[in-house]
């Protein structure tokens, strides 16, 4: 359940409901709430744009807007600190009235409500489809070395094979100290 937040609530006082007219939607403002994957995600305080238009159509309010924004996350791989930019285009219809044609199962219809729309849920939707999974900091990362913990890079990474006769050794210093 996404929690109500003003900066993405639209006045529609302005658009006529008549097919064609339109409103100009032109928004920058710092995110005040996170919204995002748990990976990766836009945090608290980055700039989020929302840009585009509200359209009247026959039924309802057509919303298409470009929305651009930062989010940072970190490498699945190496856990380094990763940013990508994230640009992704929102359309959605919001209805004027409740649709009568509506099944039961199909998913409540975005409305317009007092002249208002409610544009969160749908651009929370639209970015958390946009990130990546499993984001990392790029194609050829390594990870890092399941021995040591270290970056592994291009460059040589080896251990010391371990000698087995040693190795029996600590297995028995090991066993030693859980008695
Ligand atoms: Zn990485
Ligand atoms: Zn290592």
């Amino acid at each position: 359940m996404i929690t109500p937040n003003p900066k993405f609530i639209l006045s529609l006082s302005e658009l006529k409901r008549h097919p064609g007219e339109k409103i100009d939607v032109d928004l920058l403002f710092p995110l005040n709430e996170r919204i995002g994957i748990d990976i990766i995600g836009c945090e608290i305080g980055s700039e989020f744009s929302i840009l585009g238009r509200v359209e009247a159509v026959s039924t309802g309010a057509l919303l298409t807007v470009e929305i651009e924004a930062d989010a940072t996350g970190e490498c699945v791989r190496c856990l380094d600190p990763i940013r990508l930019e994230i640009f992704t285009t929102v359309q959605e219809l919001f209805h004027f009235e409740p649709p009568a044609d509506l099944e039961e199962d199909d998913d409540l219809p975005l409305l317009v409500s007092d002249d208002q729309i409610d544009i969160l849920a749908p651009i929370v939707d639209a970015i958390c489809l946009d990130l990546p999974l499993a984001p990392h900091c790029s194609e050829s990362c390594l990870g890092l070395c399941p021995e040591c913990g270290e970056r592994l890079t291009d460059g040589a990474h080896t251990h010391e094979a371990i000698d087995p006769r040693w190795s029996a050794l600590g297995n028995l210093l090991d066993f030693r100290k859980k008695e």
